[in-house]
């Protein structure tokens, strides 16, 4: 029998800087993040490197403070062809903003990067993943203000965000031809729903369960994979936050000197493109659009 061809998976980056992380919050006042030694762009440019080493394209969720600080690193993102989107302006999670809020904070991201990059920005993913099921009206401000999909709801269970009974896979949460919702990958072990789409668990487990994981995303759901990592999770040599948690410290820190090598292997195991290219141009026809329950609607 022909073998099916190898999807394309989706490659993301949050560009945040290391002392912006959702964890810090509590120790680190936004007041103080100007002072602090940025390292971002220094890290996107090493990402940039790797991604043109081995020809991959990938989607850059991007924070409008960051664009406003380091408009050439946005041109240079546009620049080597990858999709520039938003990640909100000041990384706050949507679950501690109104509406009114929620849609100030998106839309100047949006304008800046927009500006900066001079292209469309299609594109939102939350703060730490912050939309779920008691803040849905979320996307509805998402699709208002033109974001074609966000990719904010991880279908999981977890201290800190999660909506485990949401769809594995892009779902159209709004109307039938409306927002996509695209979530971060997960695998199905009986009837949870376990990440593997990046993050903490990329660090912490070994790379080939990783992989293992990803494949099956692949070849049993034959659905493409949406994998996430954060710039300062390439960074060993980043300042280390004193006075937080044993727990934030662990997932904070935890194989930083690892990632890059485990990133190489992953962008050679798989193929890799943006967002964009692989949910825009040809799943339109296809996708579910699944009701939620939206218990949090006001
Ligand atoms: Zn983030």
């Amino acid at each position: 029998m022909e073998k099916a061809p190898p999807l394309i998976n989706a490659m993301t980056v949050d560009v945040e800087d290391y002392f912006q992380v959702s964890a810090f919050e509590r120790y680190i006042s936004r007041d103080e993040w100007d002072k602090l030694p940025g390292r971002v762009e220094r890290n996107t440019d090493r990402i940039l490197e790797l991604f043109a080493e081995r020809g991959v394209s990938a989607t850059f969720f991007t924070l409008g403070w960051v664009a406003e600080r380091y408009p050439e690193l946005i041109r240079r993102i546009v620049d080597a062809k990858h999709e520039l989107a938003c990640h909100g302006y000041s990384h706050v999670r949507v679950t501690q903003q109104t509406p009114k809020a929620f849609h100030s904070d998106a839309t100047r991201a949006k304008d800046l990067l927009e500006n900066i990059g001079g292209v469309e920005v299609k594109g939102y993913r939350a703060a730490s993943y912050s939309i779920g099921a008691s803040n849905l009206w979320a996307l509805d401000v998402l699709e208002d203000i033109g974001f074609l999909y966000s990719s904010s709801i991880y279908p999981v269970r977890h201290d800190l965000y999660g909506m485990p009974e949401a769809p594995r896979f892009a779902f159209r949460p709004c109307k039938p031809d409306g927002l996509l919702e695209i979530p971060v990958s997960t695998w199905q072990l009986a009837d949870t729903k376990l990440p593997c789409g990046g993050g903490g668990y990329f660090r912490l487990l070994p790379y080939t369960f990783s992989k293992w994981a990803l494949m099956r995303v692949n070849q049993r759901d034959r659905q493409p994979c949406v994998f996430y990592f954060h710039p300062w999770e390439i960074d060993p040599d980043q300042p280390r936050q004193s006075g937080i948690s044993v727990k934030t410290r662990f997932r904070h820190y935890l194989n930083l000197s690892r990632m890059k090598d485990r990133l190489s292997r992953l962008l050679q195991d798989f193929h890799w493109g943006t967002m964009e290219s692989i949910f825009l141009s040809s799943a339109s026809g296809r996708l579910s659009t699944p009701t939620l329950e939206r218990s949090g609607k006001t």
